[in-house]
């Protein structure tokens, strides 16, 4: 059975697509012969066909990483290691127009200021972790004059990665960064509707000189793959991107074999806009904060409060700025910077919200409908208006839809700003500083953005309170995630 495929991208270029199971570098197809079709949203048309892991391939790239950690990675050189990660992104960099193009196809990012973003962003991320490879360090305490003991981080094992459609490139890049560089090994299931990016990957850490067995990357369906990490007794640790919902699966599933679990979820994070902010800032982040990636980001600022002395001004300069600076239409043209949604699923889904939100009330202040023919394409839409008990207000959307609502007092905005199930992002826009750092300390996110919106580095750690989320990825935070603190006792007295 094939497991390349030979796929000309929109923009004309023809290259060889790894369509196998990548599981001790070589591409495999499926044990059970199962195939799955990944699509282009902007054309709807199927690009090729994935193997997808069965529950015995999944079985087989976990051992195949469990026989690389104990006989070959687990006594690895760090400087080894170190240059293992810079090498990747060495070829992420002389590789970078390919893997952008093929993350616009896939998922229909527009490749002026997304797709080539996100590339970027994993070059940084290898680079940023390829410095941590060398510096794993341990500590020394002394508890008594004749005894003293020492803690050595030791890397869990079998970290099973499961990553979600929306940043399939940079969430594949900000797990493999520090698993790496602290010395673990990798099964990562990829999602379903974009396996390709981290397939041709595959083909990277072969050429990079990763050991067999030490990254393995299956595309596979979450019930069957992603279950099957998520259980499987050789999986040390399950890391997880994806939607609240699942993510409580994967932990309870995990929990039967006491696995370390992190989960990085949804959100619904608040955006809120003081009167003394400087309002062409804010009007651009507020854009810039829902509208990116077409709102399919965790932590996208979806819901704004904007004081009421500002709120009409506010709306009207929105609307200006989007209808002036929202460009939607071929992923592959450099003007265009807004695509399709990622599926029919996510399209269905969001035109849903869309209206319920006008059924319960809140005004459309522009957009709300799919413009095209053809492609999962949805207008950036403002809904103004709303109120705290709107389902367009609680509950992700995940799609280029903002809600706007209308606070009087700083203890209101903070109220109504932390009245939510999630805590993934926050941002506030005001140019008192006391203010501003007042309010960051209330906020109950894992991020606090002052005057922008969902800035994040590989520098600065990344995580979710209450329900966005277990556990802190990127910076040196995101390290600890991914190791396991061995205590040795040494007896240096000669009494009992
Ligand atoms: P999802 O949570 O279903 O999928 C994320 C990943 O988990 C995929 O790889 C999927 O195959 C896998 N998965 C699904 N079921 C699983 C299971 N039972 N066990 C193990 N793995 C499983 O997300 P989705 O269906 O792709 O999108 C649905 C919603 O999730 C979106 O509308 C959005 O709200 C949210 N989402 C959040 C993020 C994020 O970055 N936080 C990313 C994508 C989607
Ligand atoms: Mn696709």
């Amino acid at each position: 059975m094939a497991t390349s495929a030979q796929i000309t991208l929109p923009n004309g270029v023809t290259y060889e697509q790894p369509i196998g199971l990548f599981i001790n570098n070589e591409f495999v197809p499926s044990s059970d012969g199962e195939m799955i079709e990944t699509i282009n949203p902007s054309t709807e048309e199927v690009i090729t066909k994935v193997h997808v892991a069965s529950v015995e391939d999944i079985d087989t790239a976990v051992n195949a990483a469990r026989k690389a950690f104990d006989e070959v990675w687990k006594d690895y050189s760090i400087d080894e290691i170190a240059k293992l990660l810079q090498k990747l992104a060495d070829l992420f960099e002389r590789d970078r127009d390919l893997l952008s193009a093929i993350e616009s196809a896939d998922s229909g990012k527009p490749r002026s200021q997304n797709s080539v973003l996100d590339v970027d962003q994993c070059i940084e991320n290898f680079r940023y972790y390829a410095g941590w490879a060398d510096k794993r360090g341990g500590t020394i305490c002394e508890s008594s004059p004749t005894k003293l003991g020492y803690v050595i981080h030791e890397p869990h094992g079998v970290c099973g990665q499961i990553i979600p459609w929306n940043y399939p490139l940079c969430m594949a890049s900000w797990k493999i960064g520090p698993a790496i560089a602290t010395g673990n090994v990798i099964v990562m299931k990829l999602a379903e509707n974009t396996p390709l990016s981290m397939l041709y990957v595959g083909k990277l850490v072969v050429e990079a000189g990763f050991p067999p067995g030490v990254i393995n990357l299956v595309a596979g369906h979450g019930k069957i793959a992603g279950n099957a990490i998520s259980c499987h007794p050789k999986v040390d640790k399950v890391a997880f991107t994806g939607s609240t919902a699942v993510g409580k699966t994967v932990m309870a599933v995990a929990a039967q074999t006491l696995k370390n679990v992190t989960l990085e979820c949804g959100g619904k994070s608040p955006m809120v806009v003081f009167d003394d902010a400087d309002l062409e800032q804010s009007v651009k982040w507020g854009y810039e904060g829902i509208m990116y990636n077409m709102g399919q980001s965790c932590s996208a600022t979806s819901r704004i409060l904007v004081q009421d002395t500002i709120y009409d001004k506010y709306i009207e300069e929105l609307v200006k700025y989007t209808k002036s600076y929202s460009a939607l239409g071929d992923v592959y043209d450099d003007n265009n910077n807004h695509g399709p949604l990622i599926s029919k699923v996510q399209f269905d889904k969001v035109l849903g919200y869309i209206e319920s939100g006008k059924e319960q009330g809140a005004k459309v202040a522009l957009g709300g409908t799919a413009p095209f023919e053809k492609g999962y394409y949805v207008e950036p839409t403002i809904f103004t208006d709303v109120t705290d008990e709107m389902k367009i207000w609680k509950e992700e959307i995940f799609g280029p839809v903002v809600c706007i609502s209308k606070f009087s007092t700083e203890k209101e905005a903070l109220d109504r700003a932390n009245d939510t199930t999630y805590g993934l992002g926050s941002a506030i826009f005001s140019k008192d500083i006391a203010k501003c750092l007042r309010v960051s300390r209330n906020l109950h996110a894992g991020s606090v953005w002052v005057n922008s919106s969902n800035d994040t580095s590989p520098r600065i750690p990344f995580g979710g309170f209450k329900m966005s989320g277990i556990g802190t990825e990127l910076g040196q935070y995101g390290l600890d995630n991914y190791t396991i603190k061995k205590a040795v006792h040494i007896n240096i007295g000669n009494n009992l």
